[in-house]
């Protein structure tokens, strides 16, 4: 039985999605961030089992093959996809399980654990704002930025999907907004209990 509940963060690169995770950290108990594995290249100073697991494309279809995947989706070219197995794991232990996926992941979550799921979607106020910052941090060259925002203009539209929207306007906000957010999520935690909470609470 699944005990834990599921905390779906989307957004575009750049929308400080990662920033404001270990920024709340400290605040939101204990819980899983999933750590995805992708077939893109690693950004300066990204370590593998860290920020991803960085793997071929070869070895990405073999997971898919052997269907290791909750989710994954080709996003700006590239595979990336969360592993079933430590997710399973963690909600088997009844924590708040993270993920930073896109809005195709997020469909699918919520396809397989809509009970248990909270979302938000994460994003900069402005588009221009987004360019801003994709530029400002140095890490992607110019055709990666203006992929990036092209996709963004896409993502964007499925903004109504989710069940909340943080404009990461201020840092100290929006992390303010996750941490009540987070804690919201884990009301949903052990959902998959209602029969038997019904049957203790009529006694
Ligand atoms: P980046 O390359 O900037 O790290 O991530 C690009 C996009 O891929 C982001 O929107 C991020 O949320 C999404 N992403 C990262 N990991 C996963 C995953 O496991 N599954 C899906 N569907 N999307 C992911």
């Amino acid at each position: 039985m699944q005990k834990g509940a599921i905390l779906v963060l989307s957004g575009p690169s750049g929308a400080g999605k990662s920033t404001i995770i270990n920024a709340a950290s400290d605040e939101i108990g204990e819980y899983y961030f999933s750590i995805s594995t992708t077939t893109r290249e690693p950004r300066v100073g990204e370590e593998n089992g860290v920020d991803y697991f960085f793997v071929s494309k070869e070895s990405f279809e073999e997971d898919i093959k052997a269907e290791n995947f909750l989710e994954y989706a080709e996003v700006h070219g590239n595979y990336y996809g969360t592993s079933l197995k430590p997710v399973r794991q963690a909600l088997e232990e009844g924590k708040l399980v993270i993920f930073d996926i896109d809005v195709q992941g997020h469909r699918l979550v919520r396809a397989k654990m809509n009970d248990i799921t909270t979302s938000a979607f994460i994003t900069p106020p402005t588009l221009s704002e987004l360019e801003t910052r994709l530029r400002a941090r140095c890490t992607d060259d110019e055709s990666v930025i203006v992929n990036r925002v092209e996709n963004a203009k896409d993502e964007i539209l499925a903004v109504g999907e989710y069940d909340f929207r943080i404009i990461n306007d201020s840092i100290e906000k929006a992390t303010k907004d996750f941490i009540v957010l987070a804690n919201a999520a884990r009301l949903k935690e052990g959902q998959e209990d209602e029969e038997k909470f019904l049957k203790d609470w009529l006694g």
